[in-house]
């Protein structure tokens, strides 16, 4: 049978085809317990159909507590073939971690594996809400028990973008064993780095603005008040470095937004005329007392983030003389506190004569940081200048103190 299997893109569909292609050949093996494709193919649409008759829909999760295991297999599967999504958890992580992840994950279910029989007293208490916990006897026993039912398989249909602050846990996740944070970026809470309500606040559209002149046209992820700046702040002069990862994405969201949505941009990548991300620069007097960049180090993350080949990051500009600290200032007074500023160090001069440039900060308030910017890539030969943010300050009167 001439199969091309690069056609096969969800679980469901290489289970199915290698069940008619090869039904009786050995697809898994565990000690003495042999699955054919066949068998495979059977338990996991007993599997799947299981999960529905338990209420699950697509986009639910469930976990696993347990080491490898041919049960293990068989759940992730047939969960899978219904887009019910497993969220395996390390077995070596402690119950605080496991009830964080199962917390964070809001599994309705959670399996357990063989010898993991302790782990409803070990959660209990732990949980906010009331997961169903299968021992995994009685997982094998639903599986041989439930007859198969037709089931919307998933499909290539139900990708969609991943919302990017379940990135920012899911991330945390997998970053190497789980460490839990002291307490939450936005508001202080304990136990998690981003928590729910401060994950809704992440949430909020930015507010609109029409830049004021000589501004770039700039984008952001999400509104600058409440929690998000909270967590600009932590991560800026507080030291919060486990902020910077969910804080990248959300400056990700608003590059590729920017990159998008301005048309010199745009007519810029259809040229081939190159893009440079260039984060604005960290005062020669702010750097020393924070002994880092956190802005530079934010876009460095949020590139990563794009990962976008039609992009590089280039720490082009820099401080030409000290400015005074802007907080306080309004926006007269910053525009003058910033002119003439910021220059293209020499060695980046020939990059960005006749390039395009993203300039990146973490938030924008009156726009003279970003003016700033833009003016001395403009004199140093760019060709167009747009901006993108983690979160733009809804505007006030008096402008906000701590940030440009
Ligand atoms: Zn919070």
């Amino acid at each position: 049978m001439a199969a091309d299997v690069s056609d096969l893109v969800s679980f469901d569909e290489f289970i199915t085809h290698w069940a008619a292609d090869r039904p009786s050949r050995i697809a898994m093996r565990e000690e003495d317990r042999l699955s054919t494709y066949a068998e495979l193919e059977e338990r996991t649409a007993r599997v799947a159909s299981a999960l529905r008759a338990a209420g699950l829909e697509k986009g639910d999760r469930i976990a696993w507590i347990g080491k490898n295991s041919d049960l293990y297999f068989t759940l992730f599967f047939g969960a899978a073939r219904a887009g019910i999504v497993m969220a395996p958890i390390g077995w070596r992580l402690s119950p605080v971690e496991w009830a964080y992840i199962i917390n964070d994950t809001r599994a309705k279910i959670v399996f357990t594996g063989p010898g993991f029989d302790a782990v409803p007293d070990q959660l209990a208490g732990k949980l906010d809400h009331a997961p169903r916990i299968v021992g995994d006897a009685e997982a094998r026993a639903l599986i041989e028990a439930t007859p198969r039912a037709p089931f919307t398989p998933s499909g290539p249909d139900d990708a969609r973008p991943m919302d990017v602050v379940d990135r920012l846990v899911a991330g945390l996740h997998a970053a190497g064993g789980l460490v839990l944070p002291a307490r939450c970026g936005g508001c202080a809470a304990p136990g998690q780095v981003w928590c729910h309500d401060c994950r809704g606040a992440a949430r909020r559209p930015p507010p609109s603005t029409t830049p004021a002149v000589g501004t770039p046209a700039c984008w952001a992820a999400t509104r600058c008040e409440g929690p998000v700046r909270a967590a600009v702040t932590a991560h800026k002069d507080g030291g919060r470095r486990d902020l910077r990862a969910g804080l990248a994405d959300l400056l990700a969201v608003a590059a590729a937004r920017a990159l998008a949505g301005d048309p010199g941009l745009r007519a810029a990548v259809r040229r081939g005329v190159p893009v440079l991300l260039v984060p604005v620069p960290e005062s020669r007097r702010a750097g020393r007392r924070r002994g880092e960049d956190p802005v530079g180090a934010l876009a460095a993350a949020a590139a990563v983030a794009l990962d976008d080949e039609s992009v590089v990051l280039v720490r082009a500009l820099r401080h030409v003389r000290p400015v005074a600290d802007q907080t306080g200032l309004g926006r007269a007074a910053r525009a003058a506190n910033l002119a003439g500023a910021l220059a293209v160090a020499p060695r980046f001069a020939d990059r960005v004569e006749g390039a395009a440039c993203l300039v990146l900060d973490d938030v924008v308030t009156t726009g003279a940081t970003l003016a700033e910017a833009a003016r001395a890539l403009r004199a140093a030969g760019s060709v167009q200048v747009a901006a993108a943010v983690v979160a733009a300050t809804p505007r006030s009167p008096r402008g906000p103190p701590g940030a440009s």
